[in-house]
């Protein structure tokens, strides 16, 4: 039996059990996924223990995706974002990825949305922000950072090749240039409001919001009404499980079982 697993505090309602166990039942693989709450002095010890006693792959969230970097050897892209949300046993030593970016990325362009040579405005700048700000360099996007606090925009784009840093006034002229408008924010989360106004938003724009409860978000409503496409939070949820199943699995994921199990829990 292969134990995979998530750490965080809280990691009482992460869709990620079932979204991975879907995965499991259906290539049928002898796996578990289970969540585990280490208390913050402990997470050093957990990732040790959990190296010790054969776990194939932990996931990692809040609030621990920066803080683990100090306990697993980072990849390049987990090094430059200054996160991991994966952590890989098959090694000497367990390595931390960053499959949040790579999540994000075919969200998008499993929606048809082009990035080499986009214009894309990622609004917020922490965590999330950061993952995908760099994802989308990475991929040929010219990123401007949008920040409530528009200091951390700015130091975040002197870290992203050739992306701009501001605040979140007048924003609308940088949607109006951008391709691809991605909510990086918790704004939206469990509440009608939105990051963007209403206004700015136009029809060939992509959006992509990262918060996935509710589902359809504010961003998300207007943006269907000005005529964009848009990407709900879910899809890259999705994503970044898949990358982190086929990390490591060396698998292909089963996508559509795996959405379906998140799906049908949002
Ligand atoms: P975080 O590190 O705490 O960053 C929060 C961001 O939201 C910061 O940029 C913050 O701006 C901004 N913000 C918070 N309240 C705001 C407000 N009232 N007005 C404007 N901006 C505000 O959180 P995170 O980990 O990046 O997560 C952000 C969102 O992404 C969450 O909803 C999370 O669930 C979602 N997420 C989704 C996925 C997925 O797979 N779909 C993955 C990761 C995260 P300041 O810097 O000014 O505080």
């Amino acid at each position: 039996m292969d134990v995979y697993g998530l750490l965080g505090n809280p990691v009482g309602h992460s869709l990620s059990p079932p979204m991975h166990e879907a995965a499991y039942d259906e290539l049928a693989l002898e796996a578990r996924y289970v969540t585990f709450e280490p208390a913050p002095d402990e997470l050093e010890a957990a990732i040790r223990g959990a190296g010790a006693l054969g776990i194939r792959g932990l996931n990692v969230t809040i609030p621990f995706k920066r803080d683990v970097l100090e306990f697993v050897e980072p990849d390049e892209l987990a090094s430059r974002i200054g996160a991991a949300n994966t952590i890989d046993f098959s090694g000497a030593e367990p390595t931390g990825h960053n499959t949040d970016a790579a999540g994000a990325l075919r969200a998008l362009r499993d929606h048809g949305v082009a990035l080499e040579g986009a214009d894309a405005l990622v609004v917020g700048a922490g965590g999330a922000g950061r993952a995908i700000s760099f994802g989308l360099a990475d991929a040929g996007a010219a990123v401007t950072i949008a920040n409530r606090t528009a200091s951390t925009a700015r130091e975040l784009a002197a870290e992203v090749p050739g992306a701009d840093g501001r605040g979140l006034e007048d924003l609308e002229d940088a949607v109006d240039d951008a391709d691809v408008l991605v909510n990086a924010t918790s704004v939206g989360m469990e509440e009608d409001a939105t990051p963007v106004p209403s206004e700015v938003l136009h029809g060939e724009l992509a959006v992509l919001d990262a918060v996935y409860r509710p589902l359809e978000t504010r961003l998300l409503r207007d943006a269907a009404a000005a005529g964009a496409t848009t990407v709900d939070g879910a899809w890259m949820l999705l994503y970044q499980g898949v990358e982190a199943f086929e990390l490591w699995t060396d698998r292909t994921a089963p996508v559509d079982e795996m959405n379906e199990a998140l799906r049908s829990r949002l």
